[in-house]
């Protein structure tokens, strides 16, 4: 079965090198939809596959860090990465360009972090995450699966190297998550949300 939870954030960037000279070339925002296919062929306690009110913790934690922020990427002119940083304090840098496709490739390996790190407490049974959507605008959207987000075809993305702004980390539950998640340090979930 698969159950789907939607989040939204408000992002700005820009997509270099892309065909559209809009987006290559200007600093432009988006109304971000995400969202978050779970499956699973079992029920937990509750006779759910997962239930919802568990993304609201560190899942809707980490995509929200993109909401009212810019997305950087590491490749980009040394001079813009300065003078964003500069300029605004919630900010995101990323190994990759933040296209809709690579929007959804890192938000897969990040919510795969946090599930692979979760110790489940209601009997929730091999809850895998099905896809990750990004919808960029009304018309448009990209699709990431477990195979997307780990091809190397597409290049491998290395999670050790996005950075999360000092503000962004500041309105997290703990500023360490990332790097607590990236240690692959059990999160439990608490039984009651
Ligand atoms: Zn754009």
């Amino acid at each position: 079965m698969l159950i789907r939870k939607l989040f939204k954030f408000e992002n700005a960037h820009i997509v270099r090198h892309c065909s559209t000279r809009r987006c290559s070339e200007n600093i432009h925002g988006h109304s971000y939809k995400v969202e978050v296919v779970l499956s699973s062929n079992y029920l937990d306690n509750g006779q759910m596959v997962y239930d919802f009110g568990l993304t609201k913790l560190y899942i809707k934690e980490l995509i929200d860090s993109f909401d009212h922020g810019i997305t950087l990427w590491s490749g980009d002119d040394t001079a813009y990465l300065e003078a964003m940083k500069a300029h605004s304090s919630r900010w995101v840098e990323l190994p990759v360009s933040p296209s809709a496709e690579q929007f959804a490739r890192v938000i897969y390996l990040m919510v795969e972090r946090v599930l692979s790190c979760t110790q489940m407490q209601n009997g929730e049974r091999e809850v895998e995450l099905h896809s990750i959507v990004v919808h960029e605008t009304d018309t448009g959207y990209a699709e990431a699966f477990k195979e997307d987000a780990h091809s190397e075809l597409m290049g491998k993305i290395d999670l050790n190297k996005i950075r999360f702004s000092p503000q962004v980390r500041s309105e997290w539950s703990d500023s360490e998550l990332w790097a607590k998640l990236l240690a692959g340090e059990p999160i439990k979930m608490p039984s009651k949300v």
